[in-house]
């Protein structure tokens, strides 16, 4: 689903120039549930971001589905984006001033439904969640479980061919986090390819391949026994 050779990827800031990723090397077949770790600053989210179109890589190929992704101008990338890849991010990023159902239906203006089919889709999404029953809630109205499980399924409803999640459960206590890690297994265990980012270990171990990241490159890339979250 996922191949990446010698990915380089650096900022630039004035005259002075980051270099993050140093040729890394990744292979992620489809319907793995993959937990990328590595301290703060080791680049986790900079792979994510590439992988997920929301950046691009200096040097080295990346190719998703079969297909190589290269520098592309913003409207086709944010094509490919909506039809390949669904986003996870540690603060949700629901739009305060959208309640739950409006929330999920975001992502479906760009696929040519009918209004009562975005809401009848989204609706499922959410149901999906467990989260029917506050379709017309705004997000200040939810927990931060629900809140995340309200952008699991906006990131679901376009029926993405990849998951990302960026430290999903990073701003959550820890029975929450298994409540989320736990919808992840399940979302995971009807086929969706997932990656998440995490630097607990505990959340990795529910992932069932961890992967290393330092200095850089993947300096360790295990297939685990898969705990379950709950
Ligand atoms: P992680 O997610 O593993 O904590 P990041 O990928 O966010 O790491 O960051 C890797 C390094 O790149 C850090 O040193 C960070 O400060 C730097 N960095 C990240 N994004 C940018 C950016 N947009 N511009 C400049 N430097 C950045
Ligand atoms: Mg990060």
């Amino acid at each position: 689903m996922i191949k990446i050779k010698n990915l380089h990827k650096s900022y630039k800031m004035g005259k002075n120039s980051l270099h993050v990723l140093k040729g890394l090397d990744l292979e992620i077949q489809e319907g793995e549930l993959v937990a990328i770790m590595g301290s703060s600053g080791s680049g986790k989210s900079t792979l994510l971001n590439i992988i997920g179109m929301l950046d691009n890589h200096d040097h080295g190929t990346y190719e998703l589905d079969k297909v190589i992704i290269e520098k592309m101008d913003e409207t086709k990338a944010a094509k490919y984006r909506n039809k390949f890849l669904g986003f996870v991010f540690q603060s949700f990023n629901l739009i305060n001033y959208k309640n739950a159902l409006e929330n999920v239906i975001l992502p479906l203006y760009y696929q040519g439904l009918t209004k009562k089919m975005r809401e009848e889709k989204a609706l499922k999404y959410l149901d999906d969640v467990g989260l029917k029953q506050w379709a017309s809630h705004l997000p200040n109205e939810l927990s931060g479980g629900q809140k995340q499980r309200v952008a699991i399924a906006r990131a679901m409803v376009s029926e993405p061919k990849v998951l990302l999640a960026d430290e999903p459960t990073g701003a959550l206590d820890s029975n929450t986090s298994k409540e989320v890690m736990n919808l992840i297994q399940k979302i995971n265990g009807a086929g969706k390819t997932i990656l998440v980012v995490t630097h607990e270990h505990d959340i990795s171990q529910m992932c069932s391949r961890v992967v290393k990241l330092k200095d850089g490159v993947i300096v360790e890339d295990k297939k685990i026994n898969q705990k379950k979250a709950l």
